[in-house]
């Protein structure tokens, strides 16, 4: 998980969002807002909509690789992910900047799930709703779950390049960066699904194979267009996470550490 890239929706469809997002302020009560958001993101969040072709189309140039999940890098993005749920934050429904793309592994487990530091004790309070207790706002207090669009989820934690290819928080235990990297992590099930840590090791071992190819060819005297497009390719492979941390972390293992001493140029991408 890394900091998205900030792009702009077109004014246009971002002046639609507005007005979409207008119906939704407009309506007397919470728990009014609350079912309006549901309805009318169901009702327009569809291939018909032109605004939500644009919105998709713009979070799908977010992803990496082939339209990959911005949450877990591995399967394919096909959902409208809110960050802020919109059945607790209904003014943010229809806000561009709380949309990312995410798979269905990702998004529907944490569904409604979201926490914020209470403001009295500053302690991590998860927000829960029991079924059939009236609607109310959640408490104030700032947010638990890293945005990935707005903080870079590596300040926060860092991938076990070396054994497990899990994530483990960096802050010190009991810290809040410890707890929302801990947060994050457990929400979005990054550590315990099986087949993420197994994708991010085949990861390492075709980054490391891409940058041998391309010290290779460079040392060959390949054409500047030919690296500029195995530079692309490494640019659009999956897991961008992994690409990441093995810049970060090249110290760590020797193969890396020259091989980036050779191709330094390779830091910038
Ligand atoms: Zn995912």
């Amino acid at each position: 998980m890394i900091l998205l890239p900030v792009l702009a929706l077109a004014p246009e469809a971002q002046g639609i969002l507005h007005e979409y997002q207008s119906e939704v302020d407009g309506k007397p009560s919470y728990a009014e807002q609350v079912e309006a958001a549901a309805t009318l993101f169901k009702a327009r969040n569809k291939s018909s909509n032109k605004t939500f072709r644009e919105v998709r189309a713009k979070l799908h140039e977010m992803c990496s690789g082939a339209r990959r999940c911005c949450y877990c890098e591995d399967s394919c993005a096909d959902e409208v992910e809110h960050i802020r749920p919109k059945n607790l934050y209904p003014e943010q429904v229809f806000v561009w900047e709380n949309y990312v793309y995410a798979c269905g592994p990702c998004n529907g487990p944490k569904n409604n799930r979201y926490a914020v530091f209470a403001k009295s004790d500053g302690n991590l309070l998860p927000i829960v709703r029991p079924k059939g207790a009236p609607l109310q706002p959640p408490p104030a207090g700032d947010h638990v779950l890293i945005d990935p669009r707005r903080e870079n989820p590596l300040d926060f934690m860092e991938l076990d390049l070396l054994g497990t290819f899990r994530f483990v928080p960096t802050a010190n235990p009991g810290t809040r960066e410890y707890h929302r990297a801990k947060y994050t992590i457990e929400v979005l099930h990054l550590n315990d699904r099986d087949i993420l840590p197994d994708a991010r090791r085949c990861a390492i071992g075709s980054y490391k194979a891409r940058l041998h190819e391309y010290r290779n060819q460079k040392e060959s005297g390949i054409s500047v267009d030919d690296l500029k497009q195995l530079i692309q390719g490494i640019r659009r492979m999956p897991h961008p996470t992994v690409w990441a941390e093995i810049k970060r972390q090249r110290q760590l293992h020797a193969e890396l550490a020259v091989l980036f001493d050779v191709v330094p140029e390779a830091l910038d991408w």
